[in-house]
């Protein structure tokens, strides 16, 4: 093939990763959004080998199947609350494959260097010390986010004193490695000592992140794993791998902005904050915010008030993901449209553990798009919704965000379900979510609290308007 075909059919694949990301950003076309990316990499993918000379097609063949069948095995096992620790997984092997493909061309082109007595390009040794660097990081921190969400071990923030001077010797000794392998290339063994530096740093950089707090690494991660590849593009001299790779770097840097302005966090104080790490100081007790005031609610009161609700919205967090209540929720809400009631569903961007985990439940559940409604654009009808049911969700609902300028959560935006003429709050007691602090919604005059697991609940609930007949 020639280059100039080879570079037209990596700028056709381009394009479509790129029409791939635009139709990811919304539920309606996410699906014809992943078909797109995933031409776009079979078509680069295809290219690349008949572009490369390729040693052994066995080999490449064989690697396909083990590791498509351990992929395709992995993602038809995975709980949907396990999603972020196996992506997690899929950005570290991302950064380990760059380390490994880039130290292995650096052997490579000594190997031909050596042959006709030339030197090693400043160019490819910049980008090869760039990919260990960037891949050991993401493929050691990858792996300590994975195993505080898989609970391997504790996900509280490991702290202790010298941590920030340690990073900060850590990056400064990579980048003296990094500058001596540019000078001296071939003593490849100041690569892998680079690699292991990246690998402490990678861990480190990990270890003070609180468990929940690590969707967000994952995504800083993600955003790494993209720059290790576009880095290993420049060492194989491979267009497609440096835009794919870019692609991934930038998509998941805005990701990582967009969840840390939807918790209303900077990203130093995620990556450096702790945050978890201490019993949050201040801020209301739940004694104090608890005491005499909470209503319980039975499935027959709460099936009462719905019957008489023109407009109910459900409002899902991660206690709806936990009980895996999705389709009993899409049961009930079908079930009081039949009776006349208008359904909505109100998803806020931070809902559950992972960038678009409530979409992905309630599509699973086949509720219909257009009744999926963000943030800014139900909170003006809250005060017009006759019954809010929120089903597991605790810190997205949490008034103190706009009240309590102290809280942990100050500044957040919320769901405004509080407006609501009546808000049914389904979760299991009275413990706090994420954020770890009191919700005055489940005291308010208007909120009736049912303690049970999200899916009997809302189980429960379904009988019971049924009942009604
Ligand atoms: P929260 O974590 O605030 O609360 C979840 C609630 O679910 C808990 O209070 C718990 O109460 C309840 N719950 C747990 N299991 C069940 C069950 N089986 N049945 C019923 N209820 C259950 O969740 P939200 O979704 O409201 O908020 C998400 C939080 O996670 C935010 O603070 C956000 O900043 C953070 N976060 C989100 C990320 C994302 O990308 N989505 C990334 C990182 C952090 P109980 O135990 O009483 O049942």
């Amino acid at each position: 093939m020639t280059n100039a075909l080879i570079n037209i059919a990596y700028l056709l694949a381009s394009a479509l990763f790129i029409f791939g990301l635009k139709g990811l950003s919304h539920p309606r076309t996410a699906v014809r959004g992943n078909l797109l990316g995933a031409s776009g990499m079979l078509i680069a993918i295809l290219v690349t080998l008949l572009d490369r000379q390729i040693l052994s097609f066995e080999l490449i063949i064989a690697g396909i199947i083990i590791g498509g069948a351990i992929g395709a095995i992995l993602a038809a096992k995975i709980q949907m609350t396990a999603m972020p620790q196996l992506v997690a997984l899929f950005n570290g092997f991302g950064g380990a494959a760059s380390v490994l493909v880039a130290g292995a061309a650096l052997v490579e082109r000594l190997l031909q260097v050596e042959g006709v007595g030339g030197a090693v390009a400043t160019d490819f040794t910049v980008a090869t010390a760039a990919s260990g660097l960037i891949g050991g990081v993401t493929f050691f921190g990858s792996l300590v986010a994975f195993a505080k969400l898989q609970e391997l071990v504790s996900g509280n923030p490991v702290l202790f004193r010298g941590q920030h001077a340690l990073n900060a010797l850590l990056g400064v000794s990579a980048v003296g490695l990094a500058a001596g392998l540019v000078m001296k290339p071939e003593a490849t063994v100041l690569y892998w000592v680079l690699v292991g530096v990246a690998a402490l740093l990678g861990i480190l950089t990990a270890i003070p992140i609180g468990g929940a707090d690590m969707p967000v690494v994952i995504s800083l991660l993600n955003s790494y794993s993209g720059l290790a590849a576009a880095s290993t593009g420049f060492v194989l001299n491979n267009n497609m791998l440096i835009i794919a790779g870019s692609l991934v770097g930038a998509s998941g840097l805005i990701l990582t902005q967009i969840m840390c302005k939807a918790m209303n966090r900077s990203l130093a104080n995620v990556l450096f904050g702790g945050f978890g790490a201490e019993a949050v100081a201040g801020g209301p007790s739940a004694d104090s915010v608890y005491a005499g005031k909470v209503k319980g609610g039975s499935a027959e009161e709460i099936a009462m008030v719905l019957d008489n609700a023109r407009r109910v919205v459900f409002v899902p967090g991660y206690g709806m993901a936990v009980s895996q209540a999705q389709h009993s929720v899409q049961a009930l809400g079908a079930l009081l449209e039949s009776r006349g009631t208008t359904v909505e569903y109100a998803v806020h961007p931070v809902a559950g553990r992972m960038p678009g985990h409530m979409n992905v439940l309630l599509a699973e559940a086949d509720v219909p798009y257009e009744a999926l409604k963000e943030m800014d654009e139900i909170n003006p009808y809250f005060s017009m919704t006759d019954v809010s049911i929120v089903i597991g969700a605790n810190d997205v609902v949490n008034p103190l965000a706009r009240t309590d300028p102290a809280s942990v959560i100050a500044g957040m935006p919320i769901l405004d379900v509080d407006k609501s003429r009546t808000v049914v709050v389904i979760k299991r007691s009275l413990s706090p979510g994420f954020a770890g602090i009191p919700n005055p919604l489940f005291a308010a005059e208007n909120t009736l609290m049912f303690f049970a697991d999200g899916k009997k609940a809302v189980n429960d609930l379904i009988q019971a308007v049924k009942e009604l007949g």
